[in-house]
């Protein structure tokens, strides 16, 4: 059968839509490759279906090489299975529920760990049968906060994801590797590169994880679509999730005995509505290090924390939630404020308690309305000399106030690393400078250890015929994160520009005129030899109009390479053109099928750069 654009199931829009905020949404709207159906649901469309088998298939390829073993588990599960795990629970808001004609409890897949766990609690009763990794392609659904950007946060999107099972830690740990290695050759051949980062393992829990990001930082437009900032070194090669990443502060120490030195001794100040750090520095003519700023968080909606930072730094709410070992964390809102502290925002500091020298019981600091408040101080307060900091009494700051002895090591205080780094912070591995750049999340793997075969007693005989738990990892691609992202990457202002391994067709034969009978019969003739050598990778635009608009929407629609047969097709030359370039080959019409596959090996998207935009 011929691929004529005149039947194509697609239809390119000239419009961007309006909620169409990231470019890979723009374009998968305009180039006819997705429709939305609802917030976060759409239709793939044949040419977006394409390059998604096309992306399962690499898939599969590189899981099925390291002897993984593909199956299909359901969508539609029950509640019991989810609370044999203890996350029917704590899953959340995400998780998409629903019950059926008698009142049962179910859920839509948002991953695949219980129903695995189960599968090998009931088939696999010896260490014989292990290692094992078994993974399937599927729909995968969650009540995402903010469905938005297209496929990149969907609410129904297509997962790859992969568990395995081990009798011990070193072999888990093998797999590891090996899933390591598999992942980089998916992204490799799917031209996407990704950089590997270290991550927090959340509440899928284990220890050891990492994520598969692929970097947008270095396209201003493109910023906004990578929702994670990726902290790196190119010394050491440290890479890491900002939610897990460590760092050097800088400065190291804070000393403001300079800074201050017109006041010879600890002085209340008055700060008149210095309600942010900006305007507190300004008052005081200080930079930020020298403060500490104290904020109140609400941990599990019940225990309230005060948590002290030095004034240039942001507190990592991850690493937060972390340390406190919170299921939910949120800042307190104003009204709570006010409740706990009767002062303003801005004032909230425990000079008193924490550098007066009065003693204070830290491990029963009240609110004013008797709220107990736990104090937890960030790692770079410790070491704070001479700073500023509130005493919850409006409008005023103490400067030059010094911890009283030890008390941030005191009973009730906890000290964590709960900062966000900055770029200009320094490598813990190599002492140099740090930088940070946006990137999408498309793949992690996670050591889970014993945390499902535990819960869901899964366990099998040793050698020693001893019953033990599982010990398990899991391995999860958006598949469909995985094409936005590479629109994201591989585009200019006409359109996609398509990977050859996940473009939909590789070819483009455009007949400038295709009422002009040598034309028409030249791109005939070409699709047919074409094809012989592409197999179904040829697409014909056999459409009566301007060679022009059949141009732009091939550049739309992404191609990699587009073969137009125009007025030299009576000396029987025709011209290419690489998507990814700018220029124009004319070609010998009897070359054309020897010569697209070279021409093709000569975009290669890895290293492509994108044009850069003023
Ligand atoms: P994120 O931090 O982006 O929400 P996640 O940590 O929740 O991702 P996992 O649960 O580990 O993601 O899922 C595995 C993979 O599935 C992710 O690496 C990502 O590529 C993809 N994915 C997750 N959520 C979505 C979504 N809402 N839409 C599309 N792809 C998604
Ligand atoms: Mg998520």
């Amino acid at each position: 059968m011929m691929m004529k654009i005149s039947t194509l199931f697609a239809s390119t829009l000239r419009d961007v839509p309006a909620d169409a905020e990231v470019v890979s949404h723009q374009l998968l709207l305009r180039a006819g490759y997705i429709r939305r159906i609802t917030s976060g649901v759409y239709s793939y469309l044949p040419l977006m279906w394409r390059t998604l088998q096309k992306i399962s298939t690499i898939v599969r390829e590189e899981m099925n090489r390291a002897n993984a073993q593909e199956l299909l588990m359901p969508i539609l599960q029950p509640r019991e299975l989810w609370e044999s795990s203890g996350r029917w629970s704590v899953y959340g808001d995400e998780l998409m529920r629903l019950k059926d004609r008698h009142q049962r409890d179910f859920c839509l897949a948002p991953t695949g760990e219980e129903v695995i766990t189960q599968l090998a609690q009931i088939e696999v009763k010896s260490y014989r049968q292990l290692p094992l990794n078994l993974y399937q392609v599927s729909n995968k659904y969650r009540d995402e906060r903010r469905p938005r950007f297209g496929l990149l946060r969907g609410r129904e999107f297509i997962m790859k994801d992969a568990y395995s099972f081990h009798a011990n830690q070193a072999c888990l740990d093998r797999e590891y590797e090996v899933m390591a290695e598999a992942y980089t050759a998916i992204f490799n051949r799917c031209g996407v590169k990704t950089k590997m980062v270290a991550s927090d393992s959340g509440a899928i829990g284990g220890a050891v994880s990492h994520e598969f990001m692929m970097l947008t930082g270095y396209q201003a437009e493109a910023q906004q679509s990578g929702e994670n900032d990726v902290v790196h070194c190119e010394t050491s090669g440290y890479a890491a999730n900002s939610e897990k990443a460590v760092s050097i502060p800088q400065p190291q120490a804070v000393d403001g005995a300079d800074t201050f030195s017109q006041y010879n001794a600890t002085t209340n100040v008055e700060t008149p509505y210095t309600d942010t750090i900006e305007k507190l520095c300004k008052k005081l003519k200080c930079s930020a290090e020298v403060i500490c700023k104290t904020l109140l968080y609400v941990k599990d909606e019940t225990d309230f924390i005060a948590v002290l930072m030095r004034g240039d730094y942001d507190v990592e709410e991850t690493k937060l939630k972390n340390a406190l070992g919170a299921l939910t964390l949120r800042m307190a809102t104003e009204e709570e404020l006010t409740r706990l502290y009767e002062t303003k925002k801005g004032f909230v500091g425990y000079y008193e308690a924490l550098c007066s020298g009065e003693t204070v019981d830290l491990t029963s600091v009240k609110g004013k309305d008797g709220t107990p408040v736990s104090l937890l101080v960030d790692k770079t307060v410790v070491s704070m000399k001479n700073f500023v900091i509130a005493n919850m009494e409006a409008h005023v700051h103490w400067v030059n106030a010094n911890w009283a002895g030890n008390c941030c090591q005191a009973e009730g205080i906890t000290v964590a690393d709960v900062r966000t780094v900055k770029a200009g912070d320094l490598c813990v591995e190599s002492n140099q400078p740090l930088s940070i750049t946006r990137g999408i999340e498309v793949g992690n793997i996670f050591q889970l250890g014993t945390k499902y075969s535990e819960s869901m007693q899964a366990t099998y005989t040793a050698e020693d015929g001893t019953e033990q738990p599982f010990v398990m990892g899991c391995y999860g691609i958006g598949v469909s994160r995985v094409a936005a992202s590479a629109v994201e990457r591989y585009h200019d202002a006409n359109g996609i520009i398509w990977p050859t391994a996940i473009a939909p067709y590789q070819v483009i034969i455009v007949p400038a005129n295709v009422k002009d009978e040598t034309q028409w019969a030249l791109a005939n003739q070409l699709y047919a030899e074409l094809k012989t050598v592409l197999g179904d990778e040829v697409l014909l635009d056999d459409r009566d109009e301007r060679a022009g608009v059949k141009f732009k929407d091939a550049d739309l629609m992404g191609f990699p390479l587009r073969i137009t047969v125009g007025k030299l097709a009576g000396e029987g030359k025709v011209e290419a053109k690489l998507r990814a370039s700018k220029d124009l080959i004319i070609l010998d019409a009897s070359d054309v099928a020897t010569q697209a596959k070279t021409l093709l090996a000569q975009w290669d998207a890895l290293s492509w750069e994108p044009p850069v935009t003023p």
